[in-house]
């Protein structure tokens, strides 16, 4: 089997909410989606999707991701998908980093194997654990009372973990989490989430005025070393994201007792192939994950679900529906939440099947 075409798509996706806000004043309304399909010469396709949060959370942007895919095609057509250990050396070897842009191709390749041996995802990683996977809300950043209320909202929906997007002024973020705080229940998990957006003196004030609280630290500051500063000063538990950008960062902060937990995002890696390393890496360092992406609709929401559902649940500190949060389907056949859990796919390889409408007309076609 050979890639004999590469058709590149992008998608608009809307918020339900209208619009979702974190750190230092950044905003998205309409996310820049873009979905990879690889042709294959006995005529079958595998489907990708990498969805950037925006040009300014971690360094990936949509048109970037469309360009980066282009430039990779040359060396991908002709290849086998389903050879995936091979495809990624490729993507390395013809383009140094940029690790948004293969995310797309290893899970469109994650896609083709799956439907080669007619298994799931889910089922090539290892297998499922647990009949379902529990989610976590994203709070975006708004005044404390009206986060409060969204979280009592969301609980309705069937989440028992929430995020809160801090990373604004001190002040505002301390009464952000003390208010939420407020509003939990027995069982509920409460995550404040400042998106690197303090300062290190900013991080201090505010772990020291919630320090009596139950709620988690995530990412506070831009750089590793501010991050570990706020840890070693903080009894709260900590979660490093952005900083998790390969094994060396997860092996350098295991090291340093930096985080307690981890959160793993498929593009920011560089694809499931990656992800799925890192995965197991932290199983067997006993570091629980959070198993997401910076954003995605239907497709990224299923390849999720399938890395999420083949993590032994005791390190499954949560995962996302992405799908809940857009108001625009890319797929059928994608996890529903359903009393904020998801369960992966049984149908093969993602278990996805594009909606082409939505997709509309290629806006790049490779081919030999
Ligand atoms: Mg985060």
């Amino acid at each position: 089997m050979k890639i004999s075409a590469i058709r590149v798509y992008q998608v608009d996706l809307p918020l339900v909410e209208g619009r979702y806000s974190w750190s230092e004043g950044k905003y998205v309304e309409v996310f820049d989606s873009t979905v990879v399909e690889l042709v294959t010469d006995d005529g079958r396709s595998g489907f990708g999707e990498v969805c950037p949060l925006g040009p300014f959370y971690l360094p990936a942007f949509g048109p970037g991701a469309r360009a980066g895919i282009g430039e990779l095609s040359a060396s991908l057509i002709g290849q086998d998908p389903t050879a995936i250990g091979p495809i990624n050396q490729r993507m390395d070897r013809a383009l140094l980093g940029h690790p948004y842009v293969k995310s797309a191709i290893d899970m469109a390749c994650w896609d083709l194997l799956g439907k080669v041996c007619e298994k799931s995802v889910c089922d090539l990683f290892g297998g499922k654990f647990g009949e379902s996977v529990a989610l976590y809300r994203a709070i975006s950043q708004r005044p404390a009372d009206e986060m409060a209320e969204n979280v009592a909202a969301h609980r309705a929906d069937g989440y028992t973990k929430f995020q809160l997007k801090v990373g604004g002024r001190p002040a505002d973020d301390i009464e952000r989490i003390h208010a939420a705080a407020d509003v939990l229940t027995d069982g509920e998990i409460l995550v404040a989430d400042a998106n690197t957006g303090w300062r290190v003196d900013d991080a201090v004030r505010v772990v020291n005025a919630v320090r009596d609280r139950d709620v988690y630290i995530e990412q506070p500051c831009r750089s590793y070393e501010h991050c570990l500063t706020v840890r070693r000063r903080t009894s709260l538990p900590f979660i490093l994201d952005e900083n998790i950008t390969n094994i060396e960062a997860l092996m350098r902060g295991h090291s340093d007792a930096a985080m307690d937990v981890i959160n793993l995002k498929i593009s920011k890696v560089g694809g499931l192939t990656k992800a799925r390393q890192i995965r197991d890496l932290c199983v067997t360092l006993n570091l629980p994950m959070t198993i997401e992406d910076s954003w995605g609709g239907d497709i990224i929401t299923a390849a999720i679900a399938h890395l999420a559902h083949s993590t032994p649940e005791a390190l499954r500190f949560s995962a996302t529906d992405f799908n809940s949060y857009v108001t625009v389907r890319n797929a059928t056949g994608a996890p529903q939440r359903v009393a904020g859990q998801m369960r992966a796919s049984d149908e093969p390889g993602l278990g996805i099947e594009p909606d082409m409408d939505a997709l509309g007309t290629a806006v790049a076609v490779y081919a030999d």
